[in-house]
């Protein structure tokens, strides 16, 4: 076992330093503990667990970071290289194991070991083998924070969060996908970068599979609360459908693209999911578009799945799904991206 954390107290004589470096304040009783830490855990210390920690780090989400890996070395490069910059950040415990005692009691586990896309591979081809290593990972860190809510962020993540529900046995509530958040920041960034103004007054979604078969909701996209397609019908502006589809498709190819230029993507999703971790550690009752267990919304049956719906995000995990309008178009093309994961599913005989 390699464990090792950021608290050493011992002096080079054995002496305990802490005991002796403070002197008490006389008649002072210590300020009583009115709440517990939030602990997170990260599995997998590749480029997406490291850049999901350090924002994490930098934003002050956790009092307490675990990070787990199978590559001892890296793992404990990775802890070192974190500690050491622990004179420019908000305190945070960073400690790192292979063991996964370590994780005991986290708030919030989250999921990124595994596989990554190689250039040109669908998200789909990688699932089978990240199945194999999600059952090597999900039970211990369901037993050692039962009452965790478990985010999963390893592709693909519709299907692997429907595995991570299962293994895990927890209730649906407490086990989400990171999903289309992060390709509904690269929709609002594109509309954004179009219309020339800040990505964060676009309210614009992409709901269904975090991959190929995405649902652009153009219907209910709005800017500075001014639904943009009726604006644009009001005022008699031509839009032509295919540069809708245009924007679409570059968000569905931006994965794709910056893996092939450097290899991997990791920071939009280190803030993408870090957001998440703010919205349920801090309960900030948000919504965003993660995946969630879907049946019986806008028509989806024919079995149990996952896949994104702007969902409301707080401390006990999911809240609810809200109900957003979709268009006829847009409900049968989910329920299309909903049929492509059960199809994959079926595959897995779990
Ligand atoms: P990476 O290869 O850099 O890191 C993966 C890490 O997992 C490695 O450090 C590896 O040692 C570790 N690992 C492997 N088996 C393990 C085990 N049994 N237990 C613990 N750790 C284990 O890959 P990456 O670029 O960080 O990507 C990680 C995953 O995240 C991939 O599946 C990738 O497709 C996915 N991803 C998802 C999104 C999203 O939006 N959902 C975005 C980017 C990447």
């Amino acid at each position: 076992m390699h464990k090792t954390s950021s608290s050493s107290t011992l002096g080079p004589d054995g002496l305990d330093i802490s005991k002796s470096f403070f002197k008490p304040i006389q008649g002072s009783t210590p300020p009583p503990l009115t709440s517990r830490n939030t602990k997170i855990t990260v599995v997998g210390v590749g480029n997406v667990g490291m850049a999901i920690a350090q924002t994490i780090l930098t934003q002050a989400i956790a009092d307490e970071i675990a990070l787990v890996d199978v590559n001892a070395d890296k793992l404990r490069g990775e802890m070192l290289d974190l500690q050491h910059a622990a004179a420019f950040l908000p305190r945070t415990k960073i400690s790192a194991s292979v063991d996964y005692s370590n994780t005991v009691g986290s708030d919030l586990v989250i999921v990124t070991a595994g596989a990554r896309q190689i250039p040109g591979e669908s998200r789909l081809n990688l699932l089978h083998r990240n199945l194999a290593l999600f059952k090597k990972v999900v039970p211990p860190l369901a037993e050692k924070s039962p009452e965790g809510i478990l985010l999963v962020v390893s592709n693909p993540v519709d299907v692997l969060t429907y595995v991570a529900w299962k293994l895990s046995g927890f209730p649906s509530n407490r086990v989400i996908g990171s999903g289309t958040n992060l390709d509904s920041s690269r929709f609002r960034f594109l509309i954004a970068d179009h219309l020339d103004l800040n990505a964060q007054d676009v309210q614009a979604y992409i709901v269904g599979e975090h991959g190929d078969s995405s649902v652009a909701l153009w219907s209910s996209i709005s800017v500075g609360g001014v639904p943009i397609l009726s604006f644009l019908e009001r005022q008699q502006i031509a839009y032509e459908k295919q540069t809708l589809e245009k924007i679409h498709k570059e968000v569905v190819d931006g994965a794709y693209e910056v893996i092939g230029l450097k290899g991997y993507t990791s920071w939009a999703i280190g803030y993408s999911v870090a957001s998440l971790a703010r919205a349920i550690l801090r309960d900030q009752r948000s919504i965003h578009p993660i995946s969630v267990l879907a049946k019986g919304f806008h028509g989806i049956d024919g079995g149990e799945l996952f896949l994104s719906l702007p969902s409301q995000l707080g401390r006990s995990g999911v809240l609810g799904v809200t109900n957003v309008h979709l268009t006829d178009e847009e409900a049968k093309q989910l329920q299309e991206s909903a049929k492509t994961i059960l199809e994959v599913q079926a595959q897995l005989g779990i």
